[in-house]
């Protein structure tokens, strides 16, 4: 049987060249070989966006994203978090088979507790990894390719998964064998964390980003902004985002010529980020000039995800005595 993926973006803003090598470029490839679904996870940020106007426009624009990497609505289901009721449904069930202290455990509600204190936490935050968990759970997926980061909520999800099987499978004569998947999450070694222009991992939060679409000025920019030690004799943090586009072979051999000319390897490095990044925001722009087309392609994965998610439902609702 032909195998299920799944992944998410948050809208939250413009995605970088670490949401793409870490995620996205995956989604491209792995959507020729399994069941794809691809969400916009809209309610997820909402515990960062909450405004109309910027959640509108940046759903939309995740969902331009999407074609513009080259996902293909003919292959992939993409569709919009909350236009599937059913994620929060399960989110709530999970909610009630779960404990506080495993969810303290979560390195994001531990990263919002360090930044702001108790007071600034959302129950949202809080809770999020049981939404991701039904998330994944509601399509039976085998596989989510993820970067690092999420790891920890992938293995999130398999807990719960198999907590609430080993509570309600079986439980009635209407349910049969184990209600949820076990899902993997496909993490590549070389990008699963790929660092941003000051060293950190490249994250939209942190301001060290180089935008997946960018301008070529924007492009100017964000290299020249990459922090250097000016007492080494290769600049590491402009290497380690010149990995992606060149072999290492390469970049040694271009790096050793270069021995202390910072300003020479970061041309070289602005001219393949250009010659990369040209080519997607073209497509994008051609893409977002026909937004009836992107809307309909939300209104039909709405319609696949749902058919799927509302079937899995039953399943559950069975499983644990509501219908
Ligand atoms: P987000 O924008 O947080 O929804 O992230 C979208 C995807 O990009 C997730 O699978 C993340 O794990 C991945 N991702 C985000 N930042 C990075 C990074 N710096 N390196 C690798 N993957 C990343």
């Amino acid at each position: 049987m032909q195998k299920t993926i799944l992944s998410g973006v948050k809208p939250t803003g413009r995605p970088h060249i670490g949401n793409y090598f870490g995620a996205m470029r995956q989604f491209v490839e792995l959507q020729n070989e399994y069941q794809s679904y691809f969400m916009i996870a809209d309610y997820h940020a909402l515990n960062l966006i909450q405004n109309a106007k910027e959640m509108r426009e940046l759903s939309l624009d995740v969902a331009i994203d999407f074609l513009a990497i080259g996902l293909n609505p003919k292959k992939s289901i993409i569709f919009k978090q909350s236009d599937v009721p059913e994620h929060t449904e399960l989110a709530w069930i999970f909610d009630t088979i779960t404990t506080v202290p495993y969810l303290k455990r979560a390195h994001a509600y531990k990263d919002a507790m360090a930044k702001g204190g108790e007071e600034d936490v959302s129950a949202g935050t809080f809770t999020y990894p049981m939404l991701m968990a039904a998330d994944i759970l509601l399509y039976d997926t085998d596989v989510v390719p993820v970067g690092q980061d999420q790891k920890q909520h992938i293995e999130f999800a398999r807990d719960t998964a198999e907590k609430f099987n080993r509570i309600f499978s079986g439980s009635t004569s209407l349910t049969t064998g184990e209600i949820f998947k076990l899902p993997e999450a496909l993490i590549i070694k070389d990008v699963e964390t790929v660092p941003g222009t000051d060293g950190r991992k490249m994250s939209k939060s942190y301001n060290n980003t180089i935008p997946l679409f960018a301008s070529d000025e924007e492009i100017e920019k964000a290299v020249m902004s990459i922090v250097t030690d000016s007492k080494a004799e290769y600049p590491e943090n402009v290497f380690y985002i010149h990995k992606l586009f060149r072999s290492v072979a390469e970049l040694d051999k271009i790096y050793e010529e270069n021995k202390g000319k910072y300003k020479v390897l970061k041309d070289i490095l602005i001219e393949d980020l250009k010659n990369f990044i040209r080519p997607l925001r073209e497509r994008r722009e051609e893409i977002a000039k026909d937004l009836n087309f992107v809307q309909k392609v939300l209104a039909e994965g709405k319609e696949r995800a749902r058919a799927k998610a509302s079937q899995k439902m039953i399943a559950v609702k069975r499983a644990i005595g509501v219908i």
